[in-house]
């Protein structure tokens, strides 16, 4: 059992990692003096899933969400676009939908909402304590937990499914390569990820279907469903920058690009 409470070594239970089978306290409710106050002047980067419900919630389309609520970033380590939710430019700097009553979209709050006091690291899947226990109180509670508990709790396996889909294109070996340094690029790319109902009339409104080879059932339901169009935005980047699998060109289309590079060897 890891307890928060300890006294000692604060720095070293923050380090300490932690996996699935470890346990911790928490426990979060309005009671609590630090209430809400982990939703001011913090950093949250949005994941395309987290964009996909949050502006769902609102009834707003994805180009007013991040036009309203974003900001948008090219990291220069890999030069594939980055989101992160933009805190009110006021004293407190708090975010957007925190309110008296707690966050307003709770049952769609972003990832890293969902896993706080926690935090998952992107290169061994390790979890381990990102807040202090002197910081959120909730630490200092009596709720015990197993850390696979407190995810299924949080209902984080979809928003894990849909990373791990990001994942196979952040984390290859080719991006770190070759970054993605064309603006042009960068914007298609931040489009597919995060600007899902422009994808969609891309994909519905240009020779998408016709250049590339999509299930027929895939083709129908992509019209309405925003989670199937973000798995083929996911394919469709991971076929573009990584030369992936994941997507088949038409064989018209193929003989059409190797007629076209004979005649320019001739
Ligand atoms: S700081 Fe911790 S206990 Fe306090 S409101 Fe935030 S999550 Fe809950
Ligand atoms: S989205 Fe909700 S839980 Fe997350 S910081 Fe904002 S108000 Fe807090």
């Amino acid at each position: 059992m890891v307890s928060p409470r300890d006294k000692e070594g604060k720095k070293e239970l923050r380090e300490m990692p932690l996996n699935k089978e470890s346990r911790f306290r928490f426990r979060c409710h309005p009671g609590m003096a630090c209430f809400t106050k982990c939703c001011h002047d913090v950093n949250i980067f949005l994941s395309p899933y987290d964009i996909l419900r949050m502006k769902k919630r609102l009834g707003v389309s994805s180009e007013e969400f991040l036009e309203k609520y974003t900001l948008s970033l090219i990291p220069e380590a890999s030069g594939l676009p980055v989101v992160l939710l933009k805190m009110r430019e006021d004293q407190n700097k708090a975010c957007p939908f925190v309110g008296s009553e707690g966050c307003s979209i709770y049952e769609d709050r972003p990832w890293p909402c969902r896993m706080y006091p926690l935090d998952q690291r992107e290169t061994n899947g390790e979890f381990h304590f990102i807040a202090q226990s002197s910081f959120c109180l909730g630490m200092n509670e009596d709720r015990e937990w197993m850390v696979k508990e407190y995810l299924a709790d949080q209902g984080l396996d979809i928003y894990n499914e849909m990373q791990n889909l990001l994942g196979k294109i952040s984390s290859h070996p080719r991006l770190s390569k070759e970054k993605i340094r064309n603006p042009k690029v960068q914007e298609m790319c931040r489009m597919a990820l995060y600007d899902l109902d422009r994808f969609r009339r891309f994909v519905l409104e240009s020779r998408f279907l016709q250049i590339f080879y999509v299930e027929k059932e895939v083709a129908q339901k992509i019209k309405s469903d925003d989670l199937e169009l973000m798995k083929l935005a996911h394919r469709w980047l991971e076929f573009g920058l990584i030369s992936g699998e994941t997507l088949k060109m038409r064989e018209d289309i193929l003989r059409g690009k190797e007629s076209s590079k004979s005649r320019d060897r001739l």
